[in-house]
């Protein structure tokens, strides 16, 4: 099987060639440096992503709050992940930054606030 991927870690956008068997990489082609073939390799092999999402936060000038991973977590964690976010009841005031959630899942990455927020008066 080839799969393509276009790679994501600078602007020149290198189209990437994977040809694979089950699970095993054979091959990979059509990136111009080292970068792009780690890329194809953890994307094909376990793909990884930043987590985006909101929680609730009390007495906030906002009922949510948007928070971010520190650091990409495994693609098929990502749906857990946002089910403890969903959990989550914060009391305002936080700062950007803020860790919510240290190390998610296990997953070595922490949930931290994008955004800082006051509590109303
Ligand atoms: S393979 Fe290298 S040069 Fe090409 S897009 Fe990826 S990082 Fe950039």
């Amino acid at each position: 099987m080839i799969k393509e991927l276009i790679s994501v870690n600078c602007p020149m956008g290198c189209r990437l060639h994977v040809e694979m068997e089950g699970k095993q990489i054979l091959s990979i082609t059509g990136n111009s440096c080292p970068r792009g073939k780690a890329y194809a390799e953890q994307e094909c092999i376990r793909p990884e992503r930043i987590l985006t999402t909101t929680v609730r936060i009390q007495n906030g000038t906002h009922r949510v709050l948007p928070v971010i991973t520190d650091k990409a977590i495994p693609l098929d964690q990502i749906m857990e992940a946002m089910e403890e976010a969903r959990k989550i009841s914060l009391e305002a005031p936080v700062k950007e930054g803020d860790v919510i959630v240290s190390n998610i899942l296990g997953t070595d990455a922490n949930l931290i606030a994008s955004r800082s927020m006051d509590k109303i008066s």
